[in-house]
């Protein structure tokens, strides 16, 4: 199968791609996250990732769009009603999964692909259920193939050896709010649900909130 594979980062990457490779599948690598802030962030991000993938010698797609400004509009757009945190924007990462996994399913069927799947699926900090469903439906609308895994029990190993190789290791997700969350201990209830059944504390998530 050739496979295309979403990268929200180089340590989230490590064991989807020696997973699959355990598969037989040599995936494709696709950089876009626009979802990442201020740029110095998404620069030591994006870089670190085009290092370690020439280092694994694997082809390399780079969207480079640093994204902040239509990211807070868009996402400024769509948190409706009153909430009781205002810096919280409901539904925030469900645009985020959304933004991110149309465009990959969109450039791996333009591009040939038999299937694309996502590194997200790795993250037991993320929404799992949701970046599935939010990946299945792009599946469906761009008419290619989502490889569904769920990568969550290598989780810990990913982060080993990511560190190990020098990767960059990021302290938060990758938005502005994610940024502030992580430093001002203002997370979401189901952020914390999740993160609390995810690690001990003060350890690195694979999105790189801590904990
Ligand atoms: S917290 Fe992470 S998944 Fe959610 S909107 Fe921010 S960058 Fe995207």
């Amino acid at each position: 199968m050739n496979l295309f594979l979403h990268v929200c980062c180089a340590p989230c990457s490590v064991m989807c791609i020696e997973t699959l490779k355990g598969e037989g599948i040599e995936p494709e690598l696709y950089w876009y996250n626009p979802n990442i802030h201020p740029f110095t962030e998404y620069k030591s991000r994006r870089d670190c990732l085009a290092g370690y993938a020439k280092n694994l010698g694997l082809a390399l797609v780079m969207e480079d769009e640093y994204g902040l400004r239509d990211f807070i509009a868009r996402v400024q757009c769509r948190n409706t009603g009153p909430h009781p945190d205002s810096f919280a924007f409901p539904g925030r990462c469900a645009f985020c999964y959304r933004l991110r996994l149309e465009k990959a399913a969109r450039a791996a069927k333009e591009r040939g692909f038999e299937a694309f799947s996502t590194s997200l699926l790795i993250s037991p900090y993320q929404d799992h259920e949701l970046v599935k469903k939010t990946a299945q439906a792009a599946a469906e609308h761009y008419d290619v193939e989502f490889l569904y895994r769920d990568f969550r029990p290598f989780f810990r190993e990913g982060q080993a050896k990511a560190r190990a190789a020098g990767c960059y290791m990021q302290k938060y997700c990758g938005c502005v709010f994610s940024e502030e969350e992580r430093y001002r201990g203002a997370a979401s209830a189901d952020y914390r649900d999740r993160a609390a059944t995810a690690a001990p504390k003060s350890e690195a998530c694979s999105t790189g909130i801590m904990v």
